[in-house]
């Protein structure tokens, strides 16, 4: 078990496609997962904020990403996206990887997310809100997508105390909208 450094934005790690995971019971697995939880509350002590951490965050190329909201914690393995609602909705997101940064993209307001856990029993989730918002987040980080490739509108970025000097929290997330067609 280990605090590791947390990878920023220019790191070529965080822009790799991570393997999937094989083996859920291995030490190598499980190491990961360890590390993911430690890391990221001695980052949520730092930064007071973040839910989540997904593997490349911490420089291992795999597929694994550990959430922990309210007290309730899950360690993710292969997760997938396999359906989105119809609705959309605008987030000013951000990440360990840039914590001073705040940028507002769309995401999908209800998700159906697949994983499976560390001894390999596969899981299916309804996500809505801010828990569909962070999976799509910490599933891009598998596939070396960031928040800012997904920057949305006009003056998509603030210095998270600039954000906040003109916005209440409660802003950091908006209404749902039915999605616009193309
Ligand atoms: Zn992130």
């Amino acid at each position: 078990m280990a605090v590791r450094r947390i990878r920023q934005l220019g790191d070529p790690i965080l822009r790799v496609r991570c393997e999937k995971v094989l083996d859920h019971k291995s030490a190598a697995t499980r190491l990961v997962a360890d590390d993911l939880r430690d890391t990221l509350r001695t980052a949520r002590k730092r930064y007071r904020m973040g839910r989540a951490l997904a593997a490349p965050q911490i420089g291992a190329p795999v597929r694994i990403v550990f959430v922990e909201v309210d007290k309730q914690r899950w360690t993710m393995v292969n997760p997938e996206i396999t359906d989105v609602g119809p609705d959309d909705f605008v987030v000013w997101d951000d990440c360990f990887c840039f914590p001073n940064l705040l940028v507002r993209v769309t995401r999908a307001y209800q998700a159906t997310l697949n994983y499976t856990d560390l001894k390999g029993k596969p899981h299916t989730a309804q996500l809505e809100g801010p828990m569909a918002e962070l999976l799509q987040h910490e599933i891009d980080h598998l596939d070396g997508i960031l928040a800012v490739d997904r920057a949305t509108g006009l003056d998509p970025f603030s210095f998270r105390s600039e954000w906040e000097k003109l916005h209440d929290p409660a802003e950091r997330y908006g209404q749902p909208n039915p999605r616009e067609l193309p």
